[in-house]
């Protein structure tokens, strides 16, 4: 999660602004300046049930567009914004946008179960976050089961006692939790038996090569742990009908990928979901 430190991110940041730019700090100005200049905005791609094939959920994706129309992937600048600070304001705005979203789609009789929104463990440990979390709801009349918090398994190992809290109180307060990338961290096993986790999500390097002799062993086996435990299981990276065929077959509950749907703007998606009608 501290990719900032490391040159290769830093330098293809600078590649796709296509400016040069070497330091840190300039590169955080440019992101608060993206911020308020509204040149973040969201995607949303969906999920689907694998086996009715019936949209189930999206989720929620940052994307940010420099002056120069060059579109940066929230892996080059999540991390800058994590750093900076930036990404407790920033992490509200994305959950009320999401939120608000929700709303319009369930409003125009199109929406799914659920929303789901990445979130920082950053925003995560903050103080305030469950507040953060409520008032997005409140502001936009989202009923809290539609919302579903995607966390990663590094949150998981930040400080056991802090998750289970904060956990238990968005529990609590009726929003579902996915463990993002599950798979790629080192998360214990035992939490995953006691704490309110709704869904396991797992990481698209599992799925890219489930067509391979050996390669369907590691989602299989994350489909088998989260039954057993009674959650929900969403792979991602689902780009071929071979992937959703095989993942069907081993009992993955939905799925989400560039063969299903890529990460759409509002209107895109308004479009998908009707032409599946
Ligand atoms: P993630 O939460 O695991 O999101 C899934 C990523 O996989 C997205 O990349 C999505 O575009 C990509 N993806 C979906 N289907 C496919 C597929 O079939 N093939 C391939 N190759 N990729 C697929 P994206 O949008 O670039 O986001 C990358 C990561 O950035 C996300 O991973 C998430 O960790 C983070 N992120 C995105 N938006 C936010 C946000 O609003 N807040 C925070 N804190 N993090 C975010
Ligand atoms: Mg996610
Ligand atoms: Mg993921
Ligand atoms: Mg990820």
């Amino acid at each position: 999660r501290t990719k900032i430190h490391q040159r290769g991110s830093c330098t293809l940041f600078t590649r796709s602004m296509g400016i040069e730019i070497r330091e840190r700090a300039t590169l955080m100005q440019h992101l608060h300046k993206a911020f308020d200049a509204e040149r973040l905005f969201l995607m949303y791609q969906p999920q689907i049930d694998l086996e009715t094939g019936k949209f189930t959920g999206l989720e929620a994706l940052i994307r940010w567009r420099t002056d120069e129309g060059v579109l940066i992937p929230p892996n080059d600048f999540i991390p800058l914004a994590e750093y900076s600070g930036l990404i407790i304001s920033l992490g509200a705005w994305v959950l009320r946008t999401a939120c608000f979203m929700m709303v319009r789609l369930q409003k125009a009789g199109i929406a799914p179960q659920r929303m789901g929104v990445n979130v920082s463990v950053v925003q995560f440990r903050q103080d305030d976050f469950i507040d953060i979390v409520e008032q997005a709801l409140r502001d936009t009349g989202l009923q809290p089961a539609h919302l579903e918090l995607e966390i990663t398994e590094s949150v998981t190992m930040s400080s056991a006692a802090l998750f289970e809290t904060r956990l238990a109180k968005l529990k609590e307060l009726g929003v579902k939790i996915a463990i993002d990338d599950f798979g790629t961290g080192f998360s214990s096993l035992s939490y995953l038996d006691k704490l309110p986790v709704d869904r396991l999500k797992i990481d698209r390097a599992f799925v890219n090569q489930i067509d391979t002799p050996e390669g369907p062993r590691i989602a299989e086996l994350i489909t088998q742990l989260g039954k057993k435990l009674g959650l929900q299981v969403i792979a991602e990276g689902v780009e071929h009908e071979i992937h959703w065929k095989t993942l069907a077959a081993m009992g993955c509950h939905e799925g989400q990928g560039f063969y299903i749907g890529r990460p759409m703007l509002e209107e895109n998606l308004v479009s998908w979901i009707n032409l599946r009608k």
